[in-house]
């Protein structure tokens, strides 16, 4: 992994969520500019997040809702 990657993953969360500074975007934008990984990383995660976002609004099974929480923390756990 490249350095920069680790910070980059750590923020995205907080990116999505909307909880990071300024500063930290736009550090986080420009990496993923350049690193394909964390592109990857990001889109998984943003494509989770709205995923769970239309299952809260919706009338989703909650089998569906705790799989996609446990995708979530299988990935958190695989990127340290
Ligand atoms: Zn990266």
């Amino acid at each position: 992994m490249k350095s920069g990657c680790d910070h980059a993953v750590e923020y995205i969360y907080h990116y999505l969520d909307g909880e990071i500074s300024w500063t930290r975007e736009q550090r986080i934008r420009w990496h993923l500019r350049r690193c394909r990984d964390c592109v990857g990383a990001y889109d998984f995660e943003a494509g989770l997040k709205s995923a769970i976002a239309r299952a809260a609004r919706t009338d989703v099974p909650p089998e569906l809702f705790t799989r996609l929480q446990t995708l979530l923390e299988q990935e958190i756990g695989n990127g340290s």
